[in-house]
């Protein structure tokens, strides 16, 4: 979150014209911006002010900081390791199939809940389980 960000920055935050962001006194009645909450890194109230900021804002944001993306980013083989679980059916049963994999590599190795739960999503380490594990590649 932006550090002192309280008031929502979308600048057409007002024209919600919500009963909440009333303020004033009789005759001297206005509109005013809400408070910034969770959307946006904390920049913004609602999802609503987010968008409506970006489509004036966005392309001008990313321009001025000189990161706009001209080629695609590529992640190479050694950078697509991920883990994943899925549910699994069979004969009325159900349970929960857990495993790393790189589909780059055409690799899948199945790990069991322990090994799951002791690495994050990072690629660092679920490429250290499968180190650890040791795998074959395939593709
Ligand atoms: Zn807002």
């Amino acid at each position: 979150m932006a550090q002192d960000t309280v008031w929502c920055q979308n600048p057409r935050c007002p024209e919600k014209k919500n009963s909440n962001q009333i303020r004033g006194t009789k005759g001297k009645k206005y509109h005013q911006s809400s408070k910034a909450s969770g959307y946006g890194s904390g920049n913004f109230c609602t999802l609503r002010c987010y968008d409506q900021w970006s489509d004036q804002y966005l392309d001008r944001a990313i321009d001025t900081l000189a990161i706009r993306i001209v080629e695609p980013v590529k992640l190479p083989m050694e950078s697509a390791w991920r883990k994943d679980c899925k549910w699994q059916y069979n004969d009325g049963d159900s349970y929960i199939v857990r495993y790393l994999e790189n589909k780059l590599m055409g690799i899948k190795i199945p790990v069991t809940e322990q090994q799951y739960d002791s690495i994050g999503y990072g690629n660092d380490e679920c490429l250290a389980l499968a180190n650890q594990i040791g795998y074959k590649q395939s593709a």
